[in-house]
């Protein structure tokens, strides 16, 4: 990256985090107990600060200087390069595979979207139809909803990474992609055949945390029968990795009420990843 790309993207970020101190609560028709902590809010302030030294750093450095910190940071460069290849070429592997009937039907693999290196991964259940035809998780109402618990939680979709258990369309009626109401939740021998792939999405980006996201993901990762509300709102842990599980943002457009409950849940999640720095 060259200085006037890394400043452009200085200024972004910049942009991006004046917009989230401008955020107004209302507009998210999240419960009015998410609002930021004072660490979320001490942790922004001091990011922003950060950025505008590294600005200021920059505009007064010429281009010599700019080279030697471009050399500084080898490591971060090529682990970025590693972790975006590996992901790459899981998603090809993905967009080739049959080893279900989904994939027979499907429009689009939806592989996962996010930073390779997040601290937070959030993981529902498959895609619906609007993610089958555009190819990205958690479009629609649901994932409009789900943006807005991330960005309540001082994240942005870009700085988390959202995947699914199963990575092609579930439909009741399969030959007809294009009929509207005809998603369905994936089998549990559906989800057992597409995890492989999912394991390999946390082997390779290793969050902090993983958030599973109503209750079919929840169950198959943990591998047990009980209800999402009894199992959401307390950590437990998946390949070594804390998980939480809490309610499918589809449930919370069914049932406004179980808002703050996820709530309740963000609010462990961030202690937690703030606690591990
Ligand atoms: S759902 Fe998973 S296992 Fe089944 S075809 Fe799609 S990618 Fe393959």
């Amino acid at each position: 990256m060259n200085q006037s790309e890394y400043l452009k993207l200085l200024r972004l970020v910049r942009t991006a985090i004046e917009e989230y101190k401008n955020w107004d609560e209302d507009e998210l028709v999240i419960d009015k107990s998410m609002q930021r902590t004072k660490i979320e809010q001490k942790e922004i302030t001091k990011l922003n600060t950060n950025i505008k030294n590294d600005d200021q750093k920059l505009t007064k450095q010429g281009p010599i200087q700019m080279k030697k910190n471009i050399n500084q940071e080898p490591i971060k460069n090529i682990q970025t390069k590693n972790a975006e290849q590996k992901l790459d070429d899981l998603k090809e592997r993905i967009i080739g595979c049959k080893k279900c009937d989904l994939g027979k039907y499907r429009l689009n693999a939806v592989c996962g979207s996010g930073n390779p290196y997040a601290d937070i991964m959030f993981i529902g259940e498959g895609p619906g139809f609007q993610e089958d035809h555009e190819g990205k998780p958690f479009i629609g109402r649901a994932g409009d909803l789900l943006t807005k618990i991330i960005e309540a939680m001082g994240f942005t979709r870009d700085t988390v990474y959202i995947a699914n258990i199963v990575k092609c369309h579930p439909m009741k009626n399969p030959e007809n992609p294009e009929l509207k109401g005809n998603d369905r939740p994936p089998t549990m021998e559906e989800m057992q055949i597409c995890q492989p792939y999912l394991d390999e999405q946390i082997k390779i980006i290793s969050p902090k945390v993983i958030i599973t996201l109503g209750a079919s993901s929840t169950r198959a990762l943990l591998k047990t029968d009980d209800v999402i509300s009894s199992l959401r709102g307390k950590f437990t842990e998946y390949m070594g990795i804390p998980l939480m599980p809490t309610y499918h943002p589809a449930a919370l457009l069914r049932n406004p009420k179980l808002k703050k409950d996820v709530w309740q849940d963000m609010k462990k999640v961030m202690a937690l990843v703030n606690r591990k720095g």
